[in-house]
């Protein structure tokens, strides 16, 4: 057997071994699970595999809905993003969309460049959008870490903004279904989440011209 094949063996190997550490602490642990599930929370990050969704919030299967693209971007024509954020809003009834970035994003930083990346190139375009909208700002910042951290926290708050203005959750805000948007950012460096304190939890808070009526 290849080294390759190997190491997925040990993937599986360490999935038993995780089932019996939940079993270990409550045996009934997948009869639960396999029957509902109830979050609270819509989880929107980075693909990022050093931002995983449950662990650093410390919530357990069932507790959170995730949603994670490159960069945390919610773009209006995404299929996908949207229709993560409609079944998390109309059937399960979540009561927080937290966008999460993380300072030190690849595709936050491929944004800010100007070499072809491919593909992804397209997925990344609206981020330089961003950067257009705050271009004073950025560059008055003299370090270049400082600007990247900086357009990281921006696209955040980009990505809270197209949240808001989503028919779906304009729709929730006007029947008054109790809903709110956060912007967070992880410090991969110290494993610390930030909440960037642009919380949105009325339509009213909202530009007029996203407003459904
Ligand atoms: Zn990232």
């Amino acid at each position: 057997m290849g080294q390759r094949w190997a190491n997925l063996e040990n993937l599986l190997k360490m999935n038993k071994e995780w089932v019996q550490e939940k079993l270990n602490v409550d045996a009934d642990f997948f009869n639960h699970l396999k029957d509902i599930q109830r979050p609270e929370y819509l989880w929107i990050g980075c693909s990022d595999s050093r931002v995983p969704a449950n662990e650093i919030v410390g919530l357990e299967p069932g507790e959170m809905f995730v949603h994670r693209n490159i960069a945390n971007v919610v773009i209006q024509s995404d299929l996908n993003c949207l229709s993560v954020i409609q079944y998390a809003v109309e059937v399960l009834k979540i009561k927080h969309i937290i966008v999460t970035g993380h300072y030190g994003c690849g595709g936050v930083k491929v944004a800010m460049e100007h070499k072809r990346m491919g593909m992804i190139d397209n997925w990344l375009r609206s981020i330089k959008d961003v950067y257009c909208a705050h271009e004073e700002e950025v560059n008055a910042i003299p370090d270049e870490e400082g600007r990247f951290r900086r357009m990281c926290e921006l696209n955040v708050k980009a990505q809270v903004r197209n949240v808001c203005h989503t028919s779906v959750v304009q729709d929730a805000w006007l029947r008054k279904q109790e809903l709110c948007i956060h912007g967070w950012i992880f410090d991969v460096g110290d494993g610390i989440l930030h909440d960037l304190g642009v919380s949105v939890h009325d339509r009213n808070q909202v530009h007029p011209i996203y407003q459904s009526e």
